[in-house]
C-alpha cells in the first residue's frame, strides 16, 4: 500500500491499516500514511489480528500462515506450484489467498498483473545495472576527445523484461539486438528499434513457441541452430541480458562457458532467470563475479527491489485493482466472486479448500 493508493482504497470504503516502517525503505514514511488516513499499527502481529484483508508482497512464512483466520483473506505472491503444505495449511484455516502469480494473463487482467509490472523494472533496471559495471557509454559519439563506438547489447527472450531491457537500452543510445523463439515478437523488436535475430533454420523460428503467448522447450537441432548464431555474436556483444524463461521449468541454458570465453574484457552479462537457474552457465544466483576474462555476470533476483519506490508504486496499483473487483459494491464488502475469472484463477484457497489449479480461463 502507497498513501495514494490507500486513498483509492477508501473510496472502496475500506479502512486502511499498514505496519508501522512498512513503506520506509520504499521512501513513504509512517507520517505519510498517518495523512492518507491510514492506521499505522506496530507489529505486523497485531495488523494480522485486527484486518479482514492482509496484502504483502512475498509468500508467506510459517509465522505469517499461523496467524491466517477463517474468513480472512491473504492477498500476496505464493507460489501456489511449490507450495502445496502451506497452502493446505491456509485451506485448513478457512481463509482465502489470492495468488498474485496466478491472476490470469488476459487483457481485462492486466491492471492487476504483478509479474508483468515487475518484470518490467527487472527489465529496465538490468540495463541500468550492466550500464553501471561497464566502462563505456551506450551511445556513440563524436568529440575532440575521439570517436566513441557505440555499445552492442543483445537481449535473450522478448517477454515483458526482455522488451522492457530492450527499450531501456535503445534509449540509452546502444545498437540492440534481441532473439526470441516466439517469431511473432519480432515486430516488437522492431518497432522499439532493435534488430530481430534471425537463425539460419529451415522451419519457421516457430519451433519453441506454444499456446498463450509461453515457450516451450525447443527441439534439439533448433537449440543447435541457436546456439551457434549466440556463439558468432558471442566476440562482438557488449552487453548481454538474458531473459528466457519456460513456465514451470528451469531456465533454459543458452549462454554457455565458451561463449562467455569469447567474450571480450569488460563485457557485461546480466541474467535475469537466474532464480530459475540462469540462462548463462555461469552465472552465480544473487551474486556479480567477473571471470578470468574480465567478464562481469550479474545473476540478482531482487531487481524490482533495486527500485523500491517504482516497484511499490506499481504493485500497490496491482494489489488496489484487485480489491475493486473484490469490492464490486464498493461499500468495503468483499465479494469473492468464484465465477468470475480473474478471480477464481487467481485464489488458490477458499472456503475450505485448495482451488489451485484453476480451470483454464474462458475469456481471452
Ligand atoms: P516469460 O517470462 O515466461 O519468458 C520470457 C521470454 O523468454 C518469452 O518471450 C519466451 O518466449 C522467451 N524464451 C523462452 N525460451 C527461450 C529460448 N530458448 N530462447 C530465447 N527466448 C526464449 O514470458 P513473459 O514475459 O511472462 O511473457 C510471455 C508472453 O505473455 C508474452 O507474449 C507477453 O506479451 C504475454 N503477456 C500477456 C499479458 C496479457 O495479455 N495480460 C500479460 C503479460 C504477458
Amino acid at each position: 500500500m502507497t498513501p495514494d493508493s490507500a486513498l483509492q482504497l477508501q473510496k472502496l470504503g475500506h479502512e486502511c491499516a499498514i505496519e508501522a516502517g512498512a513503506g520506509e525503505k520504499a521512501g513513504f514514511a509512517d507520517a505519510d500514511y498517518k495523512a492518507a488516513g491510514v492506521e499505522v499499527i506496530n507489529t505486523a502481529a497485531a495488523l494480522w489480528k485486527s484486518c479482514d484483508v492482509v496484502a504483502k508482497v512475498r509468500v508467506p512464512t510459517e509465522a505469517e500462515l499461523k496467524r491466517l483466520r477463517k474468513g480472512q483473506t491473504l492477498i500476496s505472491f505464493f507460489n501456489p506450484g511449490g507450495n502445496e503444505e502451506q497452502m493446505q495449511a491456509a485451506a485448513k484455516k478457512g481463509a482465502t489467498v489470492v495468488a498474485m502469480e496466478m491472476v490470469p494473463r488476459i487483457s481485462r487482467a492486466q491492471k492487476m498483473d504483478a509479474l508483468s509490472s515487475m518484470a518490467n523494472i527487472a527489465g529496465y533496471r538490468a540495463v541500468i545495472e550492466a550500464g553501471n559495471n561497464y566502462g563505456r557509454f551506450f551511445t556513440g559519439q563524436i568529440t575532440a576527445a575521439g570517436k566513441v563506438p557505440p555499445a552492442k547489447v543483445l537481449v535473450v527472450g522478448a517477454g515483458v523484461a526482455g522488451l522492457a531491457a530492450i527499450g531501456t537500452s535503445t534509449s540509452l543510445g546502444a545498437v540492440t539486438y534481441a532473439f526470441d523463439v516466439r517469431p511473432e515478437v519480432a515486430e516488437q523488436v522492431e518497432s522499439m528499434g532493435a534488430e530481430f535475430v534471425y537463425l539460419d533454420f529451415e522451419e519457421e523460428q516457430a519451433d519453441g513457441s506454444s499456446s498463450g503467448g509461453y515457450a516451450s522447450v525447443s527441439s534439439p537441432e533448433f537449440r543447435e541452430a541457436q546456439l551457434a548464431k549466440f556463439r558468432e555474436l558471442a566476440p562482438e556483444m557488449d552487453i548481454v541480458i538474458t531473459t528466457a524463461l519456460i513456465p514451470n521449468r528451469e531456465a533454459p541454458e543458452l549462454w554457455t562457458e565458451d561463449m562467455v570465453k569469447a567474450m571480450k574484457p569488460g563485457s557485461v552479462i546480466v541474467d535475469l532467470a537466474a532464480e530459475k537457474g540462469g540462462n548463462c552457465k555461469l552465472t552465480v544466483m544473487d551474486e556479480k563475479i567477473v571471470t578470468d576474462n574480465g567478464v562481469t555476470i550479474i545473476g540478482y533476483t531482487d531487481f524490482p527491489s533495486r527500485m523500491a519506490s517504482q516497484s511499490s508504486t506499481l504493485y500497490a496499483t496491482n494489489i488496489r485493482h484487485m480489491l475493486t473487483d473484490l469490492t464490486p459494491e464498493k461499500d468495503g464488502v468483499i465479494v469473492h466472486d468464484m465465477e468470475d475469472d480473474v478471480i477464481r484463477g487467481a485464489t488458490v484457497t477458499h472456503a475450505g479448500d485448495v482451488t489451485f489449479p484453476p480451470p483454464p480461463p474462458k475469456i481471452q
